[in-house]
């Protein structure tokens, strides 16, 4: 009889007492729970049993899967136990059509890769359907290996912008003015007038960033570099530029103008904080202290530099002053692909080696430079680069159970050392899953495959590659 009256009362009141606590419960669109959470926010907090919830495309709240499951109910949960949670990755420089002329040719030096294979298969392949083909293919390639987010420039950048916000990705999206004509503009006139229409079209959107991007001191006149400035001072738009990338090219600018790419841009009042500096290989110690000072982001090209040849960025020094560094892939046709997991392997690496020291550029460092520290050189760390309350829900799963993966002790070592782009599992940007336990849900990997080989027949035939095995 008292065990009959007791589930009486437990039905009776604590099955709505229940449900009042489900009620209480704030509403959101998607949980992450029970994975590590590797933050990246100013402690570098890593949260074991962690979960992140997330509303209308933000980030609500970060802590213990136990505290997040009492105070929040989700639409859609995703168990992420057993696996590790980041901050989606920032490709700070890259050139993303450029994967249909990824193994044109290599093992050459900028200046001959450039003019005899890069500039002339450009003038005779680039369209928007080219350009169009060549992202998509390079946006798969992306988010399937956990990035989401990367900076470009490129021409047709506006086809670009629409193909990024198609996919759900998050893009600085630069158009390249340059002084030669080009595939989508005669002129720079006519290249300026395109990136003040592209730029006022992109301009509040939540994925895409839009911005100028004249291509180098090298390619661009004076004047014209600094109608490219006002332009972005008008419309309050990011400048993506090349900055000495090479031995050459500061040497060619202290006999044209009578000082380094850096001393030269600032004397003509071009940089300021919204300069985001791809490269940055040969600066003097007075220059990285004027690009800290001016708040120009940079960012590094590990393999690039490596197969141009092009020499090493001083990045421990970048790093012990704090600068804004990021990491890049930049284009497939220098690199040959668009895996941010081998830069920052790469980085930490290759810094040890040239520097005789093996305690620079650790695997947390490399990592930093992939998220938050890649944000900044994007001046956009307060939106995204860090799981934390109010910033853009764009967060990365990754596998932690793999061979190549087990066992683990430290979670900076594991991700950066020893985890590949395959590890990736599921990618979430602004709040929306765009791969799921490695399905691509906005792009179809065999129309875009389908679509690249078609593109190479024409560059073959357009500039007669010599191919193995020959065609
Ligand atoms: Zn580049």
């Amino acid at each position: 009889m008292k065990t009959r009256f007791c589930v009486l009362f437990m039905l009776i009141f604590l099955a709505p007492s229940e449900m009042m606590a489900q009620r209480r419960k704030t509403i959101v669109d998607i949980i992450i729970k029970g994975g590590t959470v590797v933050t990246m926010d100013g402690s570098h907090r890593v949260i074991e049993q962690g979960a992140v919830a997330v509303k209308s495309g933000r980030i609500v709240e970060v802590g213990k899967t136990a505290e997040i499951d009492r105070k929040y109910a989700a639409r859609e949960v995703v168990n992420a136990a057993g696996k590790v949670v980041i901050p989606g990755l920032i490709n700070g420089h890259t050139h993303v059509p450029m994967t249909l002329f990824r193994g044109i040719a290599d093992d050459l030096d900028l200046q001959e890769w450039l003019t005899k294979y890069i500039f002339p298969a450009e003038a005779k392949n680039v369209t928007e359907d080219f350009v169009r083909v060549g992202a998509r293919l390079g946006l798969a390639e992306m988010i399937r290996s956990g990035t989401t987010t990367y900076c470009d420039m490129y021409y047709f950048e506006d086809a670009i912008a629409d193909e990024t916000f198609k996919a759900g990705m998050r893009g600085v999206l630069g158009e390249t003015v340059i002084d030669f004509p080009v595939a989508d503009n005669k002129t720079y006139d006519q290249g300026l007038a395109y990136s003040d229409r592209f730029i006022n079209k992109w301009k509040g959107n939540a994925l895409i960033v839009p911005a100028i991007a004249p291509h180098a001191p090298y390619t661009v006149s004076e004047d014209h570099l600094k109608a490219a400035r006002a332009l972005s001072d008008k419309l309050g738009a990011p400048i993506v530029i090349h900055i000495s990338e090479t031995k050459r090219e500061v040497d060619d600018s202290l006999k044209a103008k009578g000082a380094s790419p850096v001393d030269y841009l600032n004397r003509i009042g071009f940089l300021n904080d919204r300069v985001i500096a791809a490269h940055v290989v040969w600066p003097s110690d007075e220059e990285l202290g004027l690009l800290k000072r001016l708040g120009v982001g940079i960012v590094h090209n590990p393999q690039s530099n490596m197969k141009l040849a092009s020499g090493t960025a001083p990045v421990p020094q970048m790093l012990k002053e704090n600068l804004p560094v990021g990491l890049g892939t930049d284009g497939a046709a220098s690199n040959n692909d668009l895996n941010l997991w081998e830069e920052m392997d790469t980085a930490a690496k290759l810094h040890k080696l040239i520097s005789n020291d093996p305690k620079v550029v650790s695997a947390e460092e490399a990592f930093e430079m992939a998220t938050i520290r890649g944000a900044r050189a994007l001046h956009l760390d307060k939106e995204i680069g860090s799981i934390e309350k109010g910033k853009r829900a764009d967060l990365v799963i990754v596998d932690l159970d793999d061979l190549n993966q087990t066992p683990w002790y430290n979670i900076y070592s594991d991700l950066v050392y020893a985890s590949k782009a395959d590890d990736v599992r599921t990618v979430i940007i602004e709040g929306r899953v765009i791969m799921r336990d490695r399905r691509l849900l906005t792009l179809n990997e065999e129309t875009i495959k389908a679509d690249a080989r078609r593109y190479r027949e024409r560059v073959v035939q357009s500039v007669g590659i010599k191919t193995l095995p020959e065609d």
